[in-house]
Parts: C-alpha cells; sequence; structure tokens
C-alpha cells in the first residue's frame, strides 16, 4: 500500500482506505501494474518530464499563495527564480533520459513564463494545493480523496497539467479534456460538493511545452447526473479491488503499457 492510502482512528478507530484518481486509473488500466504499485509499494522515481511539471506548478501555487496572503505577487524573474530553484531541488530524485535533458528542460522552463505570465496573474485563488476527500461506502470503509491544485473565489476547480501536445478536440473543433482529465475532475467535484450535492464548474488548464509554449484552458463543468454515474462506477471498482480473491492481471492492451511509462514493465514481462 502507499503511504497515505489509510487514516486510522476514523471513525471510531476504523481505517478508512483512500482511493485517488491517479490510483484508480491505474487500476482501470492494468490491474498488474495496480497491485505492484498500490498494494506492494514499488515506488516510481519521476521522470525529468514529470518534474519539469512539478517545478511549473510550484510557480503557480506561489503566486496564488501570495495572492491568498495580500503579499506583492512574483515578478517575472522571481517567477523564473522560483522555478529554477524548484527545478534544481528535483533533480536528485528523477530520472532523465540523458545528462542533456535537465539543461534543455531547465531553459524551456525558465522561458514558458515570458507566455504564461498574464495568465498566472488572472486567476483569483481562494485556495491551493488542497486535499479534498469524501467517504462513499455504506460501511464508511473507504472513499475518494484527491489534491486539488487550485480552487478560486467563486469555488471553481482548477487543474493546471504541463504537456508536450495540445488537448484534443471535439466534433464542435473545440478543445476538450480526456476522458483521464475528466475522471480526475468529476472525483475532485464529487468530494468538493459533499458527494455531488450541486454542480462544479471546473478548468483543465493545459500549460504546453514546445518551442512557443501556450496556455489552453478546458471549461469542464461536472452535473449532478455525472457525480453520481461517477460514483456508482467507481464503487464498483473499488469493491471489486477489495474482494479477497481478486486476480490482477496485466493488461498489454493498455495505452500506457510501455516501458516508457510503465514502472514495473521489466518484473511484469519476466513474469507473463
Ligand atoms: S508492462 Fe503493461 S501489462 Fe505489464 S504491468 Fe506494465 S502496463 Fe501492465
Amino acid at each position: 500500500m502507499t503511504k497515505g492510502d489509510f487514516t486510522f482512528g476514523v471513525p471510531e478507530e476504523k481505517a478508512v482506505a483512500w482511493y485517488s484518481p491517479s490510483r484508480l486509473l491505474t487500476a482501470i488500466g492494468c490491474m498488474y501494474q495496480y497491485k505492484r504499485r498500490y498494494l506492494e509499494g514499488v515506488m516510481i522515481n519521476p521522470t525529468g518530464i514529470m518534474s519539469w511539471g512539478s517545478s511549473v506548478h510550484k510557480v503557480i501555487e506561489t503566486n496564488c499563495n501570495r495572492r491568498i496572503t495580500r503579499q506583492p505577487e512574483l515578478t517575472l524573474s522571481e517567477m523564473k527564480q522560483v522555478f529554477s530553484e524548484e527545478w534544481s531541488s528535483r533533480r536528485p530524485g528523477s530520472e532523465f533520459a540523458s545528462e542533456e535533458e535537465f539543461d534543455e528542460l531547465g531553459e524551456q522552463g525558465e522561458g514558458v513564463f515570458d507566455h504564461i505570465e498574464q495568465y498566472i496573474r488572472s486567476l483569483s485563488p481562494e485556495k491551493t494545493e488542497c486535499e479534498t476527500k469524501k467517504i462513499i461506502s455504506d460501511d464508511e470503509n473507504y472513499g475518494l480523496r484527491g489534491f486539488i491544485d487550485m480552487v478560486d473565489v467563486k469555488g471553481k476547480i482548477f487543474d493546471f497539467k504541463t504537456t508536450a501536445r495540445r488537448p484534443s478536440k471535439n466534433a464542435q473543433g473545440l478543445p476538450t479534456a480526456s476522458v483521464e482529465h475528466r475522471f480526475q475532475l468529476t472525483t475532485y467535484a464529487y468530494c468538493e460538493s459533499d458527494g455531488g450535492q450541486h454542480e462544479v464548474r471546473c478548468s483543465n488548464v493545459y500549460i504546453i511545452r514546445k518551442k512557443k509554449p501556450e496556455i489552453i484552458e478546458v471549461p469542464v463543468l461536472i452535473t449532478v447526473e455525472e457525480m453520481k454515474r461517477h460514483e456508482a462506477h467507481v464503487k464498483v471498482w473499488i469493491e471489486m479491488l477489495r474482494h479477497p480473491d481478486q486476480a490482477f492481471p496485466p493488461n498489454r492492451r493498455y495505452k500506457l503499457c510501455t516501458p516508457k511509462y510503465c514502472p514495473v514493465w521489466d518484473d511484469c514481462h519476466e513474469k507473463y
């Protein structure tokens, strides 16, 4: 099990098992990977790209927290400095494809803020990096939990994504959130609305890592009906995952079944 999957003493000495969107999406994608990571505790070192994204997040979070506490916002050069410090601190625990990748990504990271500075300043944050959770089982043994990047003063949930590609477009030609990103937002909206008591406005904000970086905000409205369906969907999965006789087969058709994205690729291929 991973650290933080259980809370003891709530309620009445009971251990509550918490399921995050990434935990559930891993199970839905590949049961064997789920077992290795979440039940047997295989740790994953972040890739350079993941740490790059976390460093960009750090700048947004820092500026938002300054606004919340009514301190002066970061200047552009301070944004770059916060990025650079965070980036350097993440170097030892991250896996880079090559020696050059660290320098290239670092330079690219500082350059991003020339393009997204105004967007960061346009945000009206109420809280950042906030935990949200809701017990969903009838016996109070398990629940959903997530960490939201930012909630604004109107209660809108923001999830920032750093990516190399623009989001795909829907039939109307508008950028749209992927199924996985919508699943994540629906989990947050469900918890924030006390189990789907009211609809919740959300945004996936895509920060696109390319020569001329771009930022694309995709609004997502999560309705009460969608949250009810989500609750039914995740309950079926969680009940199945908790069954003592549950098998955990590999799924080679999972779209993230590649050596780059699967942290247990070697042992899975040795075994199966
Ligand atoms: S290699 Fe593929 S099938 Fe095996 S655990 Fe990873 S994702 Fe699953």
